[in-house]
Parts: C-alpha cells; structure tokens; sequence
C-alpha cells in the first residue's frame, strides 16, 4: 500500500547537519571558557547519545573533562547558547537538503501524503534549518513536528513518534519513517514503523537490522511513493 503519511527525522534525514551541531558545540565551549574540543572521531561517539544537553553530560561523565562540575552547572545555559550559534549557522545557509529529500517531500505533497517530524533536536534548530532549506515556514510543508524535549524519553525510545503518531491520528500501517541512523531506526521501528534509512557520514558505519530499506540518499536510486509501495509489498513483515 502507498504511504499515506511520512515521517522524517531532521539531523542527517533531511541535512547533514551534525557537522554544523559539532562546530557549533566546540564554539560554545570556546565561549564558556572551557578547553574541550569535539573531533571528529569523538563526536561520532558521542552521537550514540541523543539531545544535546544529554551528549554534553555524557562527556563530562565518561570522558574526565576538565571543569566538568563547573560545566553541568551550566548545560542549560550552554546549550541555549550553542543553539543560537547553530541556528545562526543554518540561516547563513550552511546547511543544504540532501539529495531526492525536496524531490520526494514535493511529490508527497502534490499526491496528498501527510508529512511530519520526529526529532530529537530543539525545535529552534529545526524551525531554522526548514526556512533556509524551503525558504518558507516548517508549518506550510509538515502538519506536525515532534521536537526537542516534547517527550521525556529521546531516540531510541518510541516516544517521539508516537507523540507524532498521535497528534496525525494515523495508524502506524500507513506511515513510513524515514532516518539516518541506529538511534533513529530503533526508536521508529519499537514505534511499529516501517522505517526507510538513508545513513549520512556520521551513521555510515552502522548496521541497521529491520529496515525496510536502506539507500545512500533518496537519489540514489530515486525514491518515489511508488518506489516506497513496492518495498513495503516485498517486505513480508509489513
Ligand atoms: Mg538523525
């Protein structure tokens, strides 16, 4: 059956954004005062945590950060602070959609496919990565968004699209999800949804056991509704 409701994950989903949330973290750091910097190789680790305020404690915990004490009595001030940076970044347009995800979302729009968002990130960020990247308010393309701390349990835990799930007053049968990573695709899939994934550079190295696909991008090969029914056909488990 065609789907008749989509539902994205942002970071990595729609943009690969976690490059920018990284720089926008090691700026905050800088500003707080505090000698931490998130390589790369460090960052992907860290990623295995969801919401940002987490991933900051998670680092003073495991990695013996120096001011560690001083910074968790600032995490909610960091963060806001990290999160003006990184919305600022998205709005002088560093970030781009990924491939076939404009595509795909014009297309379901056109057929009458609801389209909504399921994410751990803060609604701020969310909200300036839709301007830039539509050039128009996230409220005219997707009927719900489901952001930041709206749940207390983040990916992997269902609670996010089940938050979303609710406010579509959809079954989970005629919706898809669509996610870039482990996190992601457990939490869709322990929500009862047939979860598309299109791994990004952070997540490439992932295994993703359920999906009911897995495609470098949405161009690649080009996803259609239709590309999506045929999936869900062949897939018994659905
Ligand atoms: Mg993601």
């Amino acid at each position: 059956m065609r789907a008749e409701a989509i539902i994205f994950d942002v970071d990595g989903t729609l943009a690969e954004t976690e490059e920018i949330h990284r720089l926008a973290f090691n700026e905050t750091f800088t500003h707080f005062g505090l000698d931490w910097y998130w390589n790369r190789p460090l960052y992907r680790q860290l990623l295995d945590i969801t919401g940002g305020k987490e991933r900051i404690r998670a680092f003073v915990a495991n990695h013996r950060a120096p001011d560690g004490p001083r910074a968790l009595e600032q995490v909610a001030e960091m963060h806001a602070a990290k999160t003006e940076i990184y919305t600022q970044l998205v709005a002088e347009g560093a970030a781009r959609l990924r491939p076939g995800v404009l595509r795909l979302i014009t297309e379901a729009k056109d057929k009458g496919v609801r389209l909504a968002i399921a994410t751990t990130t803060s609604l701020p960020n969310v909200e300036a990565l839709l301007q830039a990247a539509f050039g128009m308010p996230s409220s005219s393309i997707f009927e719900v968004i489901g952001a930041g701390d709206i749940v207390a349990a983040k990916k992997p835990a269902p609670d996010i699209y089940r938050h979303v799930l609710d406010e579509l007053r959809m079954p989970t049968f005629a919706c898809i999800a669509i996610e870039d990573s482990r996190n992601g695709l457990d939490s869709a899939r322990a929500a009862g949804l047939p979860t598309l994934v299109t791994p990004s550079i952070y997540t490439s190295h992932q295994s993703f056991p359920g999906a009911l696909a897995v495609v470098p991008d949405l161009d690649t090969p080009p996803v259609s509704l239709d590309t999506i029914a045929k999936w869900r056909a062949a897939d018994a488990g659905w």
